[in-house]
C-alpha cells in the first residue's frame, strides 16, 4: 500500500533512503568544500541551486559515504540491514525500561509483513527472551505469510481504512479485499482480547460518519471487540521534502475534537 497520509514515506521503497535537510546545508562553496560531492562512488550527487547537492535517486544506493563526509549533518541514511541477533541486542538495551513500564517490542510500519520471515524470527526471538510483542500492520499480506507471524504476537494492531473497495484503492493504491479476508481469518487464531482494529481518521478521505459507522459495524460483526480511532497528524510531513517526495495531502488538517467525539459515538466497541 501507499496510503496518501503515510507518515513513514522513507520506508516505501524497502531499501535504505538518503535524506537531505536543505536548511542545514551551507552549500558546496562553504567551509565543507562540497565534501559530499567528491566522495560519492556512483556520482549520484550533483550541484544544484545555491550550491546545494541534488540527489539522483536512481543512482544512489544508500551507501552513506556522503553522510560521513558532511560536517553539517545535512545528509542522513535511514534504513540498514540488521540480523535478528542485532535487533534483539538493540531491544535488550531497554529491558530495564520495559520491566518498569510493562512494555516490550512493537514492530511497526512501514509494513513488517513485507519481511514476514524476518518479522517472525524477531518475534520468536523476543518471546524466547521473555519480551512482550506487538505487531502493527496494514493487514495487506497473503494469509500464508501473515498466519505464521501471529504465533509470536501478543498484541495485534491491524488497520482498516475504508469500507468501499474502490475508494480504498484510491486512498491506498490497493483494494480492501485482502485486508477484509485477513480480518475474517484473524480471530481463528487470535483472541479478540489480543487484537485492536485501528481506523486512521483522515479528513476528506475516510472520516465521514457513515464510513466509520459502516467499518465499525462490519468489524464488530466479525467478532472483534476493540477498535481504536487514530486521528490524522502531520508528523511525517517534513520527511517528504527530505526524501525528495511530494506530499499528496498538502493542506490537510487534523480532525477537530468535536468531529472525533461524533465518530466515537458511532463506534460501539471503542478502546480509544
Ligand atoms: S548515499 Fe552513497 S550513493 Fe548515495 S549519494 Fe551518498 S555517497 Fe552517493
Ligand atoms: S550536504 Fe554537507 S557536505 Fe554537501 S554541500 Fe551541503 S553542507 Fe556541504
Amino acid at each position: 500500500m501507499h496510503c496518501l497520509w503515510c507518515s513513514n514515506p522513507e520506508s516505501q521503497q524497502h531499501i535504505p533512503q538518503l535524506g537531505f535537510i536543505a536548511s542545514r546545508c551551507v552549500g558546496a562553496g562553504g567551509d565543507c568544500g562540497g565534501a559530499c560531492l567528491s566522495v560519492c562512488p556512483v556520482a549520484a550527487l550533483s550541484l544544484g541551486t545555491q550550491d546545494k547537492p541534488i540527489i539522483d535517486r536512481q543512482l544512489c544506493d544508500g551507501c552513506g559515504r556522503c553522510t560521513q563526509a558532511c560536517p553539517e549533518d545535512a545528509l542522513n541514511v535511514v534504513g540498514r540491514d540488521m540480523s535478528v541477533d542485532e535487533v534483539i541486542a538493540e531491544v535488550e538495551k531497554d529491558r530495564p525500561f520495559y520491566r518498569r513500564s510493562g512494555g516490550g517490542i512493537t514492530l511497526g510500519g512501514g509494513e513488517p509483513l513485507v519481511q514476514h520471515h524476518f518479522t517472525s524470527a524477531i518475534l520468536a526471538a523476543a518471546h524466547e527472551a521473555y519480551l512482550h510483542t506487538a505487531l502493527e500492520t496494514s493487514g495487506f499480506a497473503a494469509w500464508e505469510h501473515f498466519e505464521p507471524v501471529l504465533e509470536h504476537v501478543d498484541l495485534l494492531q491491524i488497520d482498516f481504512k475504508h469500507i468501499d473497495p474502490l475508494i480504498h484503492r484510491e486512498l491506498t493504491g490497493q483494494s480492501n479485499e485482502l485486508v477484509i479476508d485477513n480480518l475474517r481469518r484473524v480471530l481463528s487464531v487470535k483472541s479478540p482480547r489480543d487484537v485492536v482494529v485501528r481506523f486512521p481518521v483522515i479528513p476528506g478521505c475516510n472520516d465521514s460518519v457513515d464510513n466509520i459507522k459502516d467499518m465499525a459495524e462490519f468489524v464488530a460483526g466479525l467478532g472483534f471487540t476493540q477498535i481504536e480511532l487514530i486521528p490524522y497528524h502531520k508528523m511525517g510531513l517534513s520527511k517528504y521534502a527530505q526524501y525528495g517526495m511530494d506530499y499528496p495531502l498538502a493542506g490537510c488538517e487534523s480532525p477537530s475534537e468535536s468531529h472525533m467525539a461524533r465518530l466515537r459515538e458511532v463506534v460501539p466497541i471503542l478502546v480509544k
